[in-house]
């Protein structure tokens, strides 16, 4: 049994595509289920795909976040989560985990989930808890530290009682939502952004938040426990946003690490086990070593545009969804 859980959400049009040819859809959502069809061009044999969850159109923040509760929460028990948002530039990526920080009906997963745990502690008035958050930014396989951008190339080292922790990253206290919200502005403008032919604000690089969780309880022992959220780069192909040189550098770095996750994904779900996982293979999941796998829950959510002018990345991210539920 694997412990990913794969969510698909679809953004909704936007003005651009509205009223034009772009606003025919790719995808036919069912809205009560689990499942869609995909009504673009070069349909697969079997166009119909379900996952544990699917959003469509009409879901909101609150309906997003409402399926991650429990993953949040087991972070209080000492377990480590994941959430990973993946999809092509203008997907809704940041939007499903950022969202519009500072708005109490638009913030996104990341907001929200700041604020579960610090509820969630409520329910253990014996123990003691300190949460910090740290935000890094993988851009070229060098990490960097998004609190404190004079700090360029970190290493992921193996700490004996935190687990794997990116030596040196910034971590600042979060008392609660209030200061998870100035931190997480800081990080979001310390951001490298590149101009591609496809999307002006499109960003190269993954994000990955940290938030991770003390908690010492009356005996004395303490446990970790630690939430990542990542923003993953587009999972465009390069080809499509006309990047050259330096752009395209990038674009195969950034292809190495999201391939990486897809192979660790794989070998994680293979349904006959004890495979190797090559956690080793990139700077993203070497970070996620302890993140993904083993006790840690993870929920992947597959962002996808509706138009049927971004079918083929709409079927290649819905690919890779189907891939990571392991069938
Ligand atoms: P990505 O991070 O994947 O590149 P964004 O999150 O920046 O994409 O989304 C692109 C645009 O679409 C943004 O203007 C964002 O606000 C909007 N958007 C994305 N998802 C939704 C949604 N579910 N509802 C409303 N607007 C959305
Ligand atoms: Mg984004």
């Amino acid at each position: 049994m694997s412990g990913i859980s794969v969510a698909l959400r679809v953004r909704p049009l936007n003005s651009r595509e509205q009223g034009t040819t772009a606003a025919a859809r790719c995808l036919t959502v069912d809205e009560a289920g689990s499942s869609l069809q995909y009504t673009g061009r070069d349909p697969p044999p079997n166009a119909n795909f379900s996952f544990d969850r699917v959003l469509g159109e009409a879901s909101t923040q609150a309906d997003t976040f409402e399926g991650l509760k429990d993953t949040v929460a087991s972070v209080l028990e000492g377990f480590n989560a994941t959430v990973l948002a993946y999809g092509q530039t203008g997907s809704g990526k940041t939007h499903t985990l950022l969202g519009d920080v500072s708005s109490p009906t638009e913030r996104g997963v990341v907001p929200r989930a700041v604020a579960e745990l610090a509820q969630g502690m409520a329910r253990y008035p014996e123990c003691r808890f300190k949460v910090t958050l740290s935000v890094i930014e993988i851009y070229n396989e060098r990490i960097k530290d998004l609190l404190d951008p004079a700090k360029d190339n970190l290493q992921v080292i193996q700490d004996p009682v935190r687990g794997i922790t990116v030596a040196e990253a910034t971590e600042l206290p979060v008392a609660g939502e209030r200061d998870c919200v100035e931190l997480m502005q800081l990080g979001i403008a310390n951001r490298a952004v590149s101009a591609t032919a496809m999307n002006a604000g499109s960003s190269r690089s993954h994000c990955v938040i940290y938030v991770v969780v003390e908690k010492a309880h009356a005996d004395g022992r303490v446990e970790f426990g630690k939430l990542c959220l990542v923003d993953l780069a587009g999972s465009e192909r390069q080809d499509k946003t006309g990047a050259v040189g330096q752009t395209a550098t990038e674009g195969n770095l950034i292809n190495k690490s999201l391939s990486a996750l897809g192979n660790v994904v794989n070998a994680l779900t293979d349904p006959k086990g004890g495979k190797h996982i090559p956690y080793r293979d990139s700077k993203l999941t070497r970070v996620l070593q302890d993140s993904l796998g083993g006790t840690a829950r993870t929920v992947l959510i597959i962002c996808c545009s509706p138009s049927l002018f971004n079918d083929a990345e709409t079927l290649s991210s819905l690919r890779f969804g189907v891939r990571a539920k392991g069938i």
